[in-house]
């Protein structure tokens, strides 16, 4: 018998996660109204809402928390993260920050100004809102495949060339400072850039007097999909291709909840000492000083090996073998889910799962519930909630996809878990033709109203 793939891992500390039924569920989500966010977590079976900050840390990361260093300025732990840094990335100087997007905030302090334009690949939501927030915009130049959801392309977070170009060729170079590269495009799936691509933008935007940034978040599952995928990087170490993917780049903006396995951290890499002096200052005033900036000693520790071990062949396997394990078995089972699958999620066509669910009733939120219902787990809407109203009309806005996102925590569930989910997806999907009807809603907050709304079945 050939011997099947295993997770290069064993559990050494448990956290105890409860069962409830059903008719308990449907009390609970009454009384969160509709809204997964509203719900205790105890009250959760198996938590997709978000891979951020939710993974499980090593024993190696736990034991540098026991030998971080706490001083104000100076710190060995400072002095290991800039040495990691420069090690992993080829930066010379960085800036400690409490998440991304206050790396983004203070960088855009310097870079962003009212009516600059900032070119890149889907832009994540924080990201366009310190863009839009300084009354700058950013323009999606996102290849056309990735709009299609079930086209089979190796790189779909890819930035095409030709739409890149255009927006330098109609605007003055300095309404431009910056082109931003999302590795991966989380807003497009968790899709990877190919190297090539990297190299392509990288010398364009050189070309036409910007800076490249990358946002960082899931760095190295974008570079275990140039491993994969990319002709050339078969033979190459992750560590070889991450070092080459920021060697196209000027600076970075990381949050460290992603792929640096901890639950709360970020930081900015420069390649230029004089971008970072202008940065340290806003860094000091919103974050902290230079050497901590929002972070404590141990966490920093923390981070450092949550990097090395995120660059590690074996671990990236592991995790993006588990997602594809649970995509082959929805696949299989004829569930709609967009493809190829990402590296940290799993997105359901609920259009496609809901096909009579009028788009009024909010059909990617009713998909949520019903997985809730069927076996508390607690997936996220990426749907009309979230694109909420237009600022103008106040009429809603309907994506022109509605989505629900199984996001998958680092090393926190087992296959067991995965069947477990795959099951329950399985279920409401035989029963999917009985659900007619979806929510609506009761309450809303004027932004940002996923968060807190309140809603009721129809
Ligand atoms: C999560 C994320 C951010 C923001 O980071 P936080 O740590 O949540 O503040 C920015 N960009 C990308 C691509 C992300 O995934």
């Amino acid at each position: 018998m050939e011997l099947p793939f295993a997770e290069l891992y064993k559990i050494k500390m448990v956290e105890t996660i409860k069962q409830s039924n059903c008719e308990q569920r449907k009390k609970w989500l009454r009384e969160a109204h509709y809204n997964v966010f509203n719900l205790r977590s105890e009250y959760v079976f198996i938590d997709l809402l978000t891979d951020s900050g939710t993974g499980a840390m090593s024993d190696k990361q736990w034991s540098q928390m026991m030998v971080g260093d706490e001083s104000y300025a100076g710190a060995t732990s400072y002095i290991k993260m800039k040495e990691t840094i420069k090690e992993l990335f080829g930066f010379n100087d960085f800036l400690p920050t409490h998440q991304g997007r206050a790396a983004e905030n203070v960088l855009f302090s310097v870079l962003v100004k009212e009516g600059d334009i900032i070119p890149g690949n889907s832009h994540f939501d924080t990201t366009k809102g310190h863009i839009e927030f300084r009354k700058a915009s950013a323009v999606d130049c996102t290849i056309n495949q990735a709009f299609d959801s079930t086209l089979i392309h190796p790189f779909k977070g890819n930035v095409d060339l030709s739409k890149l170009k255009k927006v330098f060729d109609e605007n003055s170079p300095e309404k431009i400072p910056m082109v931003i590269i999302t590795v991966t495009n989380n807003t497009s799936g968790g899709q990877p850039v190919s190297m090539q691509n990297l190299r392509e933008v990288s010398a364009l935007t050189h070309q036409y007097g910007a800076k490249l940034l990358l946002d960082s978040a899931r760095f190295a599952e974008n570079a275990y999909f140039i491993k994969k995928r990319e002709e050339g990087y078969a033979e190459k170490s992750i560590k070889e291709i991450v070092k080459e993917m920021y060697s196209y780049a000027d600076v970075m903006t990381m949050s460290s909840k992603k792929d640096a396995i901890v639950n709360m951290g970020g930081f900015i890499g420069f390649k230029e000492r004089e971008l970072y002096e202008k940065a340290s200052v806003y860094n000091i005033m919103f974050e902290g000083f230079v050497t901590y900036g929002g972070m404590s000693g141990r966490d920093m520790n923390a981070l450092c090996q949550g990097l090395y071990e995120a660059t590690e062949f074996d671990y990236l396997d592991t995790r993006i073998r588990q997602v594809e394990y649970l995509a082959d078995k929805l696949l299989a089972y004829g569930v709609p889910i967009l493809q190829p699958t990402g590296g940290h999620a799993i997105f359901i066509d609920a259009k496609k799962f809901f096909p009579k669910i009028p788009k009024e009733e909010y059909i990617a939120q009713t998909l949520v519930v019903e997985l809730y219902l069927e076996g508390g787990i607690r997936a996220v809407e990426v749907g009309t909630l979230l694109a909420d109203r237009d600022p103008e009309t106040r009429e809603n806005r309907y994506p022109t996809l509605e989505l629900v996102r199984l996001a998958i925590p680092r090393r926190v569930y087992t296959n067991s878990h995965m069947d477990y989910i795959a099951a329950a997806v399985c279920n409401v999907f035989d029963r999917r033709k009985k659900i007619k009807r979806g929510l609506m809603i009761l309450k809303e907050a004027p932004i940002m109203r996923h968060f807190t709304v309140e809603l009721e079945r129809m």
